[in-house]
């Protein structure tokens, strides 16, 4: 059988890094909803608009959004322009909750999601993929990391990518990026009842994979 594993966390916990090797090894597509959200907070950067309510939910309606898997890799497009590096940046991390909290788009998410995982064999991540879009999936983890390790994996990110952040400032952003997730009124991040919890604060990435494959073969 192809599975349906969803996986979600806080940012920074490490799940589409190990989604994406677990996706890898089990021949499955690995399926980044962050990305979605991603590209449309880009979308209301790129053209400069306020990230209200009715505003999102207008991209949101004429959304064309492509997700392709090559290679082990989730390329974006939107308007059949490439945006994969685009939606990565601190610009991007900071409006993403925001934009994410509007209950239009997720709701055109959710139908995009749910088409994206239905022949099985996908690992999903996000954080409200157990609870919400994929309730029936064969396996729920929930990934966690203490904050102060899941900001030093942040910064490494970008400090490799060129971008000059005091660490600091970046786990005050986390913890408020994750507040927002929490807190807002539609499928917010939360740990299905089913999950099971895996903390990777201290584990490797490839132990964190082999406990997720391991689920697999139960
Ligand atoms: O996973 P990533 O950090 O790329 O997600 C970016 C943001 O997208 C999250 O902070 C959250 O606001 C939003 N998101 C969401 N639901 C998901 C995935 C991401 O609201 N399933």
């Amino acid at each position: 059988k192809r599975l349906i594993i969803a996986i979600d966390g806080p940012a920074g916990a490490g799940k589409s890094t190990v989604a994406k090797l677990a996706a890898q090894q089990l021949g499955y597509t690995y399926i980044d909803t962050g990305a979605m959200y991603r590209a449309v907070a880009w979308q209301v950067l790129q053209a400069g608009l306020e990230p209200d309510n009715k505003t999102v939910a207008a991209l949101a309606a004429s959304l064309d959004l492509k997700l392709t898997y090559v290679n082990g890799k989730t390329a974006v497009a939107v308007n059949g322009r490439d945006i994969t590096e685009a939606i990565r940046t601190p610009e991007v991390n900071r409006l993403v909750s925001r934009v994410a909290q509007v209950q239009a788009l997720r709701e055109i998410m959710l139908t995009l999601q749910r088409g994206l995982a239905a022949e099985g064999g996908v690992v999903m991540d996000g954080r409200d993929i157990g609870t919400h879009v994929l309730p029936n999936a064969d396996i729920k983890i929930f990934l966690t990391a203490s904050i102060s390790e899941r900001a030093q994996r942040r910064w490494q990110e970008l400090t490799a990518k060129g971008y000059t952040l005091a660490l600091a400032e970046l786990e005050n952003e986390i913890k408020t990026r994750d507040k927002a997730d929490c807190e807002r009124e539609f499928a917010p991040l939360a740990a299905a009842a089913d999950a099971v919890f895996i903390d990777t604060t201290e584990l490797s990435i490839q132990a964190t994979v082999e406990k997720i494959l391991e689920l697999c073969k139960e």
